[in-house]
C-alpha cells in the first residue's frame, strides 16, 4: 500500500495533459463539422434529394424494415407486372400504404405527380 502516495505524483502532471486533450477534441470537432460542410456540396442528386425530402426517406426505411420483418410483401409492378418493383408511396406519412411500381412506372408515376402540381 507504500506505492499509492507514490502513484499520485505522476497523477499532479496529468492535468496539464488534460489541458492538451481538451485543445486537441476542440480542433477535431471542427474538422467533422469541415466534413459535413463538404460532403454536401460535393453529394450525388439522390443525396441531394434525401436531404430535402427526410419524410420520404423516413417512409422509405419503414417500408425496408417491414419488408425485413416479413409484415409486407413486395408485390410485382402494379401496370406492367414486373417482379423488380419499389414501394410508392401516395402518402408519406402512411409509409406501410404503397402501390408497387417497377422502375419505369415508378418514375414515370413521378413525373405525372409533378406535372399535376405544376397545373
Ligand atoms: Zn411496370
Ligand atoms: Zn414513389
Amino acid at each position: 500500500m507504500s506505492a499509492a502516495p507514490e502513484t499520485r505524483k505522476p497523477a499532479s502532471g496529468k492535468e496539464t495533459g488534460s489541458q492538451e486533450n481538451g485543445k486537441a477534441g476542440s480542433t477535431s470537432t471542427s474538422d467533422i463539422n469541415q466534413n459535413t460542410v463538404n460532403l454536401q456540396a460535393r453529394c450525388s442528386p439522390a443525396t441531394k434529394w434525401k436531404l430535402a425530402h427526410p419524410k420520404a426517406v423516413w417512409a422509405q426505411a419503414a417500408l425496408r424494415s417491414a419488408l425485413k420483418r416479413g409484415l409486407i410483401s413486395q408485390e410485382p409492378c402494379a401496370e406492367c407486372g414486373a417482379l423488380d418493383a419499389d414501394g410508392h408511396h401516395d402518402d408519406y406519412d402512411k409509409p406501410m400504404q404503397v402501390r408497387w411500381l417497377c422502375r419505369l412506372h415508378h418514375r414515370r408515376e413521378h413525373l405525372r405527380l409533378k406535372c399535376e402540381a405544376a397545373e
